[in-house]
């Protein structure tokens, strides 16, 4: 019988010793909150903070992020992936200050109507910003609860998240949110974690059932292993009088707003060469001839693993000016001015090695 008192006492002492020193947490400002809260979604801590501090000298408060381009807020980003976030972020900007006074609601139900805010920010900033008695859920209190109250419900299944969601709400202490919720959250990154968790130091191993009955790698039951995905791809570098070509993609697309050179998915039977020539006369009706080879990079997204096949090309015919099939803008740019653009994480590799070995 799980003793709910000490448990909240034990989690609420262990929290104020070992908290991490986090920059959002030095005021608890709601602005700073909400951006960790959405950078910290499938990103590594240690990079949430690098570009954290990065966002906050760019944009201290809602009213300079809400100024600044969408170019700008995609430049910031670059780099965390899932780019969606940031032009949520930015679509929310604007609607608090147009609707909000340039503040972000404490009430869930007004949280929840915002661009990029769902069910777990909403709580989140509710309770760690606000200190609203609030429960949050995300995957490491969902791991932390699968084991200390044993649960054997499918991950990611609706019995689970209702069981997950009704267990944070009976344990959260009133008054307390701000902290408790972030003491689970920190517990499961620092101590329940995914693999090896070091139940020698954990502050609720007393109460925790998997440790009690051995079942640690059974909670939460395993997920079936997802298969990687190989995908070939081809891109050219354009290069003419001296400039190179850059398209930015469609805003509704994947990576939508970000830069690129132009390039696909190479088909059956189709060299990576072949490839770069079709695409080109495809986005942008240019007709241009494969020069040499730069280099492949290799990048995963999500289940994906992409290679792609990089090279300088030129153009066939006089015509520079684009018809532009697969982008909303181009521009002719001086390779100096590369770092000035948003790009996807291959494309960004391959300037990477282009200016590491003085190609442009
Ligand atoms: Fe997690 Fe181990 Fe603590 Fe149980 S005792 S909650 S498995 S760290």
């Amino acid at each position: 019988m799980i003793t709910t008192s000490k448990l909240q006492q034990a989690l609420l002492i262990w929290f104020d010793k070992n908290q991490r020193d986090l920059p959002w947490r030095h005021n608890y400002e709601p602005y700073q909150i909400w951006i960790s809260e959405i950078m910290a979604q499938q990103t590594q801590m240690d990079r949430v903070v690098k570009y954290h501090n990065r966002w906050m000298n760019s944009f201290p408060d809602i009213h300079s992020l809400a100024r600044a381009s969408e170019d700008q807020i995609l430049k910031c980003w670059e780099g965390l992936g899932y780019y969606s976030r940031a032009r949520n972020i930015y679509k929310t900007a604007n609607l608090l200050i147009d609707k909000h006074n340039a503040t972000l609601p404490k009430r869930i139900k007004t949280l929840l109507s915002l661009p990029g805010i769902g069910p777990y920010t909403a709580s989140a900033i509710a309770s760690i910003a606000y200190g609203e008695d609030v429960a949050v859920v995300d995957a490491n209190i969902e791991r932390i609860f699968a084991r200390l109250f044993n649960i054997d419900l499918i991950p990611g299944s609706p019995e689970a998240k209702r069981e997950y969601w009704q267990k944070a709400t009976a344990l959260l202490p009133k008054g307390e949110a701000r902290n408790f919720n972030q003491a689970l959250m920190e517990l499961g990154a620092l101590v329940c974690r995914p693999k090896q968790p070091n139940c020698s130091v954990c502050p609720v191993a007393t109460h925790c059932l998997a440790l009690q009955y051995d079942l640690i790698p059974e909670r939460p039951i395993p997920k079936k292993s997802t298969k990687t995905i190989p995908i070939k791809m081809a891109t050219g570098v354009l290069l003419h009088q001296g400039l190179v070509f850059i398209q930015q993609r469609l805003a509704d697309d994947v990576w939508g707003a970000l830069w690129e050179f132009p390039g696909g998915r190479m088909k059956e039977d189709e060299t990576a060469e072949d490839t770069v020539v079709r695409e080109y006369m495809e986005e942008t009706e240019l007709a241009v001839r494969v020069d040499s080879k730069i280099t492949t990079t290799i990048h995963h997204f999500t289940r994906y693993k992409v290679t792609l096949h990089c090279f300088f090309v030129s153009l066939q015919q006089h015509e520079s000016d684009p018809v532009l099939h697969a982008a909303q803008e181009f521009h002719w740019i001086p390779f100096e001015q590369i770092d000035q653009y948003a790009f996807p994480a291959g494309h960004r590799k391959l300037i990477t090695f282009m200016k590491s070995n003085k190609l442009a």
